[in-house]
């Protein structure tokens, strides 16, 4: 599998200069499967930086970690949507009950957008998966899909996705707080990232710093310590933290990185732009 990093800034875009190193566009990673399969998680406005990679004539699966609104927010410009040859699968259990199809069917109208889902041209359609973990992986041609709720307000899904071919794997967990939660929650994830083996790279939401965090209790996200000590039960290979809050600029995320790595060599803050091949040469 391939991983572009497309969106890694969280709850709103910036566009300042000095949040150029990281990147200013929230939630959008493109996976490219060794088959070709193309899946896009979240739509942020990091959706606008690969949708030109997009092949209009192959199946996209689309999943939505949850519908707020920096992780929709590309949708809007997504050439796709108007192209007629296009077949986008837009995928994930529903978040306070309410489904894939409900959420952007409530935004693609008025009095918040033009045009419709129904008049926008590309064959869409849409999967609800079950809610809780997926015990059973569901396939997309030769990559494996799981996921597991997230402590968030109003709900939030990690996916998880393996490719037995090249005996990669792959978790993103954004939007999650952590501290707090239930435990049963924490002891589910734990399991969901080591089984059926522990991940390669895991990507976690470590938006504040602890002093940030703590003032911010509720407001669904967490530190990047907190990040840590979670990612450390996993027995994840490599660690990567996302949804860099909007108030941060270049040199806090920085300053943050040397002190994230001397805590954990092996995990760094993910950037906008950044490329990971996860393929393996010991599938297992
Ligand atoms: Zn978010
Ligand atoms: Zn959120």
């Amino acid at each position: 599998m391939h991983v572009h990093f497309a969106g890694t800034r969280g709850s709103a875009p910036v566009t300042r200069s000095d949040c150029s190193g990281f990147g200013g566009d929230t939630t959008c990673l493109l996976v490219t499967g060794n088959e070709g399969e193309q899946i896009v998680i979240d739509c942020g406005s990091g959706l606008t930086n690969v949708s030109t990679r997009l092949e209009a004539g192959l199946d996209l699966m689309i999943l939505l970690t949850h519908y707020h609104l920096d992780h929709l927010i590309g949708l809007i410009a997504f050439p796709l949507l108007h192209t007629p040859e296009a077949q986008l699968l837009f995928a994930a259990p529903p978040a306070d009950g309410v489904t894939p199809s409900e959420a952007l069917g409530g935004i693609f109208r008025n009095p918040y957008w033009p045009v419709d889902l129904e008049r926008c041209g590309a064959e869409i359609s849409f999967a609800d998966l079950p809610s809780g973990s997926g015990t059973e992986p569901m396939l997309f041609r030769g990559i494996e899909l799981r996921w597991t709720p997230l402590p968030h307000p109003g709900g939030c899904t990690a996916y998880r996705l393996d490719e037995p071919a090249t005996g990669s794997s792959m978790v993103l967990a954004t939007d999650a707080e952590w501290e707090g939660a239930p435990d049963h929650m924490r002891q589910e994830f734990v399991r969901f990232c080591r089984e059926p083996s522990p991940c390669d790279l895991l990507i976690c939401d470590g938006q504040y710093d602890d002093t940030t965090a703590g003032s911010r209790r509720g407001w669904g996200h967490s530190s990047w310590s907190e990040a840590v000590s979670l990612a450390g039960e996993t027995g994840c290979r490599r660690l990567l933290l996302t949804h860099h809050d909007p108030a941060d600029d270049d040199a806090v995320l920085t300053e943050r990185e040397l002190r994230l790595k001397d805590v954990l060599p092996t995990a760094a803050l993910a950037r906008q732009g950044l490329e990971l091949d996860l393929a393996r040469k010991d599938p297992s």
